[in-house]
């Protein structure tokens, strides 16, 4: 198929931006990508798809997601609990431990849906917990089309602990079965670049025993399985590996062999100048959440000082609870604005910086740098269409700052993932979009019932 009737970004080594241009995809690869008169007479034959004068750049990759938090979008804005901890076992812990597998799968669902409508054709979720039914969620992933690294629940917290904390028993489980269910789950469902399953680490923290970590660290390279992990997040994560005599919370990461490049690290929002250092000499990624860091009033990551080291420095939108939406696209933007809030300055985050985060850091990432990222021939078949007619994205003096600071998710038009489309005109092909909306509609008022959860009532009287 001849692509046709597009700007292209490339993000190819030279970065060239193609205007009036063309893709050429046999298969799951692109064969050719040029000016689209040039491809048309070297293919007289080729059935061509015209892109309506639209900017196409390579899918973008989410590297920080919690599909099941889907189900509580806006939880946390209703009534914002007092602090970080009634926020995550008063309230989203508790209403997730109400999850059935069909939840579970219900939540991921729109997540995806989500998630595909607005461009993103790549994610790592970091935690499913068991009561959310692994197996259904990587099967609907597959069936969607989206490619996905799925980071499985592992934990080490004693039953006192847990109940002292008053951590929802649902949400709880051994060591042992999250280690096996993600070993097990690694060896019959990841299949190189759609699906992987990876550890999903809960985080370093006093009640979760860190000889996990090295467990999960020996496996993981054992199995060459991927490790995700929220890490030096809060200050309170730094005082806690200080208490046990690592330099940081970072630096505990490293001595314990989680930190290399098929680990993603949720945050780092309080790295110091030695823990950017260990992120660049180790090759590990970072997953910045800029919507969720400022939504709830966190410091902002030092974007600038990681990249300038080298680090592998990616985007996520993290949850839904504390970032209203899954539209990476849409936070491409937030990024920029916060890291030129934080530095006092215009300089701070190019567009185009903005952008190899989002696609070619976001491939490394998942461990695919040599077939996703960028629309070059040999490269996967994976790219999404902004559609440009609309008042807001007019005139264009740069595409990549028109898509960085100008566009949103619904804005996207069509998506490409491995040669297969999966968007065309605005709509998701692969999945019953009305049906997964009535359905989340249907369900949050059982999920809110079931779990005891009280107090999420909006200041405002809903008459
Ligand atoms: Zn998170």
């Amino acid at each position: 198929m001849l692509y046709t009737d597009t700007t292209i970004l490339t993000m190819n080594p030279r970065r060239e931006i193609i205007t009036e241009g063309a893709l050429l995809v046999r298969g799951d690869r692109i064969e050719a990508v040029g000016k689209a008169a040039e491809l048309r007479e070297a293919h007289p034959a080729e059935p061509v798809t015209g892109l309506g004068g639209g900017i196409t750049l390579p899918g973008l990759i989410d590297t920080h997601v919690h599909t099941a938090q889907c189900m509580l979008r806006g939880v946390s804005e209703a009534t914002p609990p007092p602090d970080f901890r009634t926020w995550l076992f008063g309230r989203i812990f508790s209403l997730q431990g109400a999850y059935t597998h069909s939840d579970g799968l219900a939540s991921a669902s729109l997540c995806v849906l989500e998630m595909l409508k607005s461009g993103t054709t790549g994610f790592v979720e970091c935690l499913l917990a068991e009561n959310y039914g692994l197996d259904g969620i990587a099967q609907m992933c597959l069936d969607s089309g989206i490619r996905a690294a799925l980071g499985n629940l592992v934990m080490d917290v004693s039953p006192e602990d847990r109940d002292e904390m008053g951590w929802p028993v649902e949400m709880w489980q051994t060591r042992q079965s999250g280690i096996d269910l993600t070993v097990e789950g690694h060896r019959r469902w990841t299949d190189g670049d759609h699906l992987q399953i990876w550890f999903g680490c809960r985080s370093m923290e006093p009640v979760n025993n860190p000889t996990l970590f090295e467990e999960v660290s020996s496996l993981a390279a054992e199995h060459d399985i991927g490790i995700t992990i929220h890490l030096s997040e809060l200050p309170h994560d730094n005082e806690y590996a200080r208490s046990l005599g690592y330099r940081s919370h970072m630096a505990m990461a490293h001595e314990l062999g989680l930190l290399g490049p098929r680990t993603v690290l949720a945050h780092c929002t309080v790295a110091d100048d030695a823990d950017i250092e260990l992120l660049a000499a180790t090759g590990t990624t970072v997953s910045h959440c800029p919507a969720n860091n400022s939504s709830s009033g966190w410091g902002p990551t030092r974007v600038r000082d990681m990249l300038a080291a080298g680090v592998n420095v990616t985007l996520g939108c993290d949850s839904t609870p504390s970032n209203a939406n899954m539209d990476l696209l849409r936070d491409l933007r937030v990024a920029a604005h916060v890291a030129r809030m934080h530095d006092h300055t215009r300089l701070a985050l190019s567009p185009e910086e903005i952008l190899e985060m989002a696609t070619l850091n976001g491939a490394r990432a998942l461990g695919l740098g040599d077939d996703l990222g960028s629309l070059e021939p040999g490269k996967l078949a994976d790219f999404i269409v902004i559609d440009t007619d609309a008042p807001h994205l007019q005139p264009i003096w740069s595409p990549a700052a028109t898509v960085v600071f100008a566009a949103q998710g619904s804005d996207v038009d069509t998506v490409v993932i491995g040669g297969r489309e999966i968007v065309r005109g605005g709509e998701v092909l692969t999945m019953d979009s009305e049906a997964i909306v009535a359905d989340i509609r249907d369900r949050k008022p059982r999920v809110e019932a079931r779990s005891g959860v009280t107090g999420i009532d909006p200041p405002w009287p809903l008459i």
